[in-house]
């Protein structure tokens, strides 16, 4: 079996990974918040964690593997959203999960095994919470409840900080409320104009970083092998979770490994709408740039390093591919991937390597194992090869007419008027626009273009 090594952020080595479970591999990634369309940096953690599942897959086998990410539809940025347009939150959120769907299967992107909605978990975050309450690791007040940070020793482990440097670092909001400023909230109240749920607490809410506790409790258990995320998540949403779930469950390692990928930026600089270079995924699409392209560029540079999305990448990502389509067009892939693509993946995900390997057997010309091996990338797949499809056509259009107009030459090399006449005569109906220059018969398409009738010439 493959030895699969993964940077494990918990203990800041790169280590072994061995499975809770060789049959039952699990992972949870925390999921987008669904207000508004993802951006481009939203789909690399996307990406990244669905390469990691398609490895895990390959090597523990297909039904081996539980892939979990959530949705968070309960979130004040969702609240703010239908205060201003007028419209119902399920409305905002529905349409939203929508959107995401489609651009994440754009970029080649397996759905995970589940996809949980936080608001059908709120019963098991009203559960775990009472047992922290219980516990004394969260307290009560002014109808918030708490969690006491000064209750868990290893408050900060995962993130590295002490308590000390997170007061003196974060912007943390100081409430009456709280005992330590770093306190976090479980629940919250709510008004009647805000999304809410009775509990023991009142009419509220939960605050967020409880609905990953309880989602991957209930769909994978209390303890698990990798937990995933943008690295702007490691401190505080990931720490809170750990707090969470390991005070309610002290027996339970809650997850083994973190993982966590580094930031996209574009153009070399922090991607903001105020710069106006805030791209999303749509935005790239409608640009015209292939979600096959997208994905090629977020798996060339390895996911716990920055990455610079650039136009120029993006060109040289598409001719890649292209190169790569045309040479294994109708090629039947090889049984395994190459071991070099492998064994780089299972090296703690390192993509670029593997994309050098492909490189590798694309110069050697072994386009069956480049097939295969693109295809625990997520490349190449004939349902990503649409944008590619596209300019076949036009390759063979394109040979069409160049033999068409060589046929009417030799047809009036040899007098055969009538042919040649019948052959311009046929060009112009299919709607190919033919302008006879001194250099020679030179072609456009005409809006009317029917390729239909231009294979009927032939
Ligand atoms: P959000 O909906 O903002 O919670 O983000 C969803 C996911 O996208 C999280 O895993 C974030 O860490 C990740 N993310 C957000 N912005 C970027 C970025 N610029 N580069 C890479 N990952 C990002
Ligand atoms: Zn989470």
């Amino acid at each position: 079996m493959t030895e699969i090594k993964l940077y494990n952020t918990k203990t800041r080595a790169k280590e072994v990974f061995t499975p809770i479970d060789d049959a039952n591999v699990r992972m949870y990634v925390c999921g987008p918040t669904v207000y508004d369309r993802a951006h481009i940096g939203n789909a690399r953690p996307v990406v990244v964690f669905d390469t990691l599942f398609r490895l895990l897959r390959h090597v523990y086998g297909h039904y081996a593997v539980k892939y979990v990410r959530n949705f968070t539809d309960v979130d004040d940025k969702i609240n703010a959203k239908a205060a201003a347009t007028g419209r119902p939150i399920r409305d905002i959120t529905d349409e939203t999960i929508e959107w995401y769907h489609d651009d994440m299967d754009a970029l080649g992107a397996l759905r995970p095994t589940h996809e949980p909605r936080a608001t059908e978990y709120i019963a098991q975050m009203i559960a775990m919470i009472e047992v922290l309450v219980e516990k004394g690791n969260a307290y009560v007040s002014e109808g918030h409840v708490l969690f006491d940070v000064n209750s868990y020793d290893a408050y900060g482990a995962l993130s590295g900080r002490s308590l000390e440097d997170m007061r003196a670092g974060e912007r943390v909001e100081i409430a009456d409320y709280k005992r330590d400023p770093m306190d976090f909230v479980l629940w919250k109240p709510s008004t009647d104009d805000l999304p809410g749920w009775d509990s023991p607490w009142g009419y509220g809410r939960p605050g967020w970083h409880i609905e990953c506790s309880a989602m991957s409790l209930d769909l994978l258990g209390d303890t698990f092998d990798i937990h995933g995320g943008g690295i702007d998540l490691q401190f505080p949403h990931h720490e809170n979770e750990v707090a969470q779930s390991c005070c309610a469950y002290p027996d339970s390692g809650f997850a083994k490994v973190w993982m966590h990928n580094g930031f996209l930026q574009v153009e070399g600089e922090k991607m903001s709408k105020s710069l106006g270079n805030f791209f999303t995924v749509k935005d790239l699409l409608e640009q015209g740039i292939p979600g096959e392209v997208m994905r090629f560029v977020l798996l060339s540079a390895h996911y716990r390093q920055p990455i610079d999305w650039t136009a120029k990448k993006a060109a040289e990502a598409e001719a890649t591919l292209r190169k790569w389509r045309a040479l294994t067009d109708g090629i039947e892939p090889s049984a395994n991937a190459a071991s070099t693509v492998v064994e780089a993946l299972a090296d703690d995900l390192n993509t670029p390597k593997a994309i050098a390997a492909m490189h590798e057997l694309a110069g050697k010309g072994d386009a069956a194992g480049l097939k295969a091996s693109a295809a625990l990338m997520g490349l190449l797949s004939d349902e990503l090869g649409g944008w590619n499809d596209a300019v076949a056509v036009d390759d063979k259009v394109s040979g069409m007419i160049e033999t068409l107009l060589d046929a009417r030459i030799s047809a009036r090399q040899n007098k055969d008027f009538a042919r040649s006449d019948a052959l311009r005569d046929g060009l112009a109906a299919a709607g190919v626009v033919v302008k006879d220059t001194p250099k020679g018969a030179e072609w456009e398409l005409g809006a009317d273009f029917d390729a239909a009738k231009l294979e009927g010439l032939l």
